[in-house]
């Protein structure tokens, strides 16, 4: 399998997340529950046009998964999902309507602030994790796509399979250092305390499964 490159920007933005010392990184999960219900919104309105689509309110919803043992935290949505395209365009750019992309070099470092004001989008994921996997079927398609990146080097899209629409975002959650905990991020009550304090007015149920070790 071939791995594909980041355009340049997205690879500068790539970088400053992996590497980065932001003390917030909790907001990573403001970010993906912010774009699961994004997709939702998606279907919804789409819904709200196409007489063939019945949206039933109990099957959109948001669902996060803890695995401790194998350092994993999925965050699940039943919205819109993507086409192998859309991954290709969206994940492999930079955040659209992210701040980020207007700021110069020298604010970036100054003000690094500008991630917990506005947010950098689904690349915040790679603050806390190694490995990013994201795992789509879109609406009105048969095929799955597997997208995953364990950062600034590059990507790989292969089809896979996925019983429903939507999207799981799989993180791999970095190993703890002296430095930095991330083991926090798999704490089922660290997670709680996060979606309360940034995703309390999200208007779909989010749910939670926990495996235990
Ligand atoms: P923004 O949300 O500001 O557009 P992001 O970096 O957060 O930027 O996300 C980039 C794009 O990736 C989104 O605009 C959307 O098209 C796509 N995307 C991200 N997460 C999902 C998801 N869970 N379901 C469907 N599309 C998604
Ligand atoms: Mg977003």
């Amino acid at each position: 399998m071939t791995v594909k490159q980041f355009q340049a920007e997205s690879k500068r933005l790539l970088d400053l997340m992996v590497n980065s010392i932001y003390t917030h990184k909790e907001i990573f999960l403001r970010e993906l529950i912010s774009n699961a219900s994004d997709a939702i919104d998606k279907i919804y309105y789409k819904a709200l046009t196409d007489e063939s689509i019945d949206f039933i309110k109990d099957n959109y919803y948001i669902k996060l998964q803890i695995d401790k043992e194998n350092r994993l935290l999925t965050i699940s949505d039943t919205g819109i999902g993507m086409t192998k395209e859309e991954m290709e365009e969206n994940l492999g750019v930079i955040a659209k309507s992210g701040s980020f992309a207007f700021k110069s070099e020298h604010e970036i470092k100054d003000g690094f602030d500008i991630i917990g004001q506005f947010g950098v989008g689904f690349y915040s994921s790679f603050m806390v994790s190694d490995i990013v996997t994201v795992i789509s079927k879109a609406f009105g398609s048969e095929e799955a796509y597997k997208w995953e990146s364990k950062g600034a080097e590059g990507y790989t899209i292969e089809a896979c399979t996925k019983e429903t629409v939507g999207t799981d975002i799989i993180l791999k959650i970095k190993e703890s250092s002296d430095d930095e905990n991330y083991d926090e991020y798999l704490e089922e009550y660290r997670i709680k305390s996060i979606i309360k304090k940034y995703s309390d007015f999200i208007r779909y149920p989010i749910k939670m499964d926990i495996t235990k070790t």
